[in-house]
Parts: structure tokens; sequence; C-alpha cells
């Protein structure tokens, strides 16, 4: 568990950190930079874990020893998170001097200190300042590996004093063996890889832009409309597609939905975007085979391409409507 070659699809970055540990050139600040869902903060703490494995094996976590074990489970005193508090836009200077202390004290078990910090890019100008002394002469050899989607946004003297290692996208392959690791079969996983669009995220979760309320109404009407009236089909059609910008992004809540049909449906997990509406979603999954549902997400997909490439947006929707309730079980 939770150990550098564990890590799919990011070969390069792999590479770079084996080396720097077999060299015994660690940095003790990274920026590793790339979009979410490429699997930075797996890396991160798979590369710390390694750092302060006690078995370590040919430049990787042992994964058994009792520190590995301690990191994996989320409980090891010396491995720090920091991330803007709840409902708070930025990384204050209050938390980076807090960060600040707790490095400066001697480590518990490992042999030095280390913090994630995510999004990297949420460091006002104040807190971003605060920590460059601290990535200059990081106390007690801390490692401080800062995650970003952006390393542009970040200031050129963080940028400056940190090695920078870039994630790239995920191919189908990685993506897929990923799927099979929460829980997939290989086909619904052999699906279900190319709509990620190289991203974790894209499959399991997707934007939490549009609101709660809008969620729960689309997936209401999905879930009443009768597939045996197809007039209600052509009424619920009107009444989404209402003009091509909308209804572009009423597919993008369309598809968040699909997704965690698709997953609920397949894995059972918990790793759901709308959680909130949990029960519902259940419901509806169970309308359906796993199959079916990545079908619908397909038809999803292309639908929303297609009212993009100037597709009748009304003509569209009732395209997808159909192929849904086609696939739909029951009333
Ligand atoms: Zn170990």
């Amino acid at each position: 568990m939770g150990r550098l070659a564990d890590i799919k699809g990011q070969n390069r970055v792999i590479d770079t950190l084996k080396r720097s540990i077999k060299a015994n050139r660690v940095a003790h600040a990274y920026i590793f930079e790339g979009q979410n869902g490429y699997g930075r903060r797996t890396t991160a703490i798979a590369f710390i874990q390694t750092l302060f494995c006690m078995e370590q094996l040919r430049y990787d976590a042992c994964g058994i020893c009792k520190s590995c074990r301690k990191i994996v489970s989320g409980n090891h005193p010396d491995l720090h998170f920091l991330s803007p508090l709840q409902d708070k836009r930025d990384i204050s200077i209050d938390q980076i001097r807090e960060l600040q202390q707790i490095l400066s004290l001697r480590p518990f078990e490992a042999e030095r200190k280390a913090c994630i910090i995510e999004p990297a890019e949420r460091m006002n100008e104040k807190s971003a300042n605060a920590l460059l002394k601290t990535l200059e002469e990081p106390p007690g050899h801390a490692i401080i590996i800062l995650l970003t989607s952006h390393a542009d946004i970040l200031l050129s003297t963080i940028r400056s004093r940190c090695q920078h290692l870039r994630f790239s996208p995920l191919d189908k392959n990685s993506v897929k063996e990923l799927l099979i690791k929460q829980g997939m079969t290989d086909e619904e996983a052999l699906r279900l890889a190319p709509l990620a669009e190289g991203s974790m995220e894209q499959v399991i979760k997707q934007d939490a832009g549009l609101d709660d309320k809008k969620r729960l109404e689309l997936l209401a009407i999905l879930s009443k409309t009768s597939s045996k009236r197809i007039s209600s089909i052509f009424d619920t059609a009107e009444a989404f597609a209402v003009n091509r910008d909308d209804t572009i992004r009423l597919f993008d809540l369309i598809t968040s939905i699909l997704r965690d049909l698709v997953i609920i449906s397949t894995s059972g997990q918990a790793e759901i975007s709308n959680r909130f509406m949990l029960d519902m979603l259940s419901e509806e999954a169970a309308r359906f085979t796993p199959s079916d549902l990545i079908e619908a997400l397909e038809i999803a997909i292309e639908t929303q391409k297609a009212i993009k490439g100037n597709a009748n947006p009304k003509l569209a929707m009732e395209h997808f409507l159909i192929g849904y309730y086609r696939l739909r079980k029951g009333v």
C-alpha cells in the first residue's frame, strides 16, 4: 500500500524522485504541478512514506513497517497537511506561522518532518512571503511539497526555491487500472476509462460549481419522467433545453449525476460528488445495470458534444432522454 511503485501513469516523475533518493539528493522543497486527479497527492504521500520508511526497498517504501502503516492510515505524527481552513479562500499567514512552529519541533518518529501544502496557489502574498524563508532553510531538514494546478500563479521567489515536477494527464490504461483497484470490473473500467480525460477526478468527481438545489431538481425530474408517456419526455426536453449555453451547462450536471450513478452501481463506493443526495441516487442507480449506466453516460457526453457543435439543444436533449429511458428499468 502507498508505494511509489503503485502510482500509475507518472513514470517520469517517479523516476526523478527515486533517482534523488538513490543519489541522496532529495530536495527540501518541491512543486508538484498538475490537474486534480493526476495523482499529485498520492505521489507526495508515497514519496514521504518512502523517505520515512524503516525498511526501504530499492528506493521505495516497504509498505508494511510501522512507519509505512502510520502514513497509510493517516496517523504519522511527522507528516502534516496544510490547506485553507473550512469556508476560507486563502491559506492564511497565521497558518503558515503555525506550520513553521510545528516544523521547528524535533520530529517524533521520522528523521525529519514533512508537510504537504494544497492547493499552494491559495497562499496569498503575505502567507507566501512568510513561507519563503522556511523554503530556503527548512528547520531540521523538513521537506515541503507544494501541490498546485497552476505553478505560474505562485510567486517566482517561491518557484525558484523548489524543485518543479510536472504531472501529465493519465493514459487510459492507467485510469483503467486505478478503476479496477477501486472495485470495478475489467469491462466496466475499460468502458469508463476513455471518459476520464486523463484525470481520475473527471471520473470520480465533477465540478461542484452548480448549486445543490438544481442537482436535486434535475434528479427528481429524471426519476419521475416516465418512458411510457413519450409526451412527458418532450415536456422535460422543452423545460430543460432553453438555450444552447444553459443546455451545455445542464449537461455538466447530468454527466456529474450519471458518473455518480455509475460509481454507486459498479463499486458502491462513497466517492461521489453529489453526496448530499445519496439516497435518491442509490434508488435511481438500482434501475439500471452498470453497463447500461455507462452507456447512458456515453450518450450524455456525446449529446453535450453535439450541442457544443451546433446541434439543436431541444432535439439533442430529446435524443438523450429517449436513450436514458430506453435503458432505465421500470416506469
Ligand atoms: Zn516501510
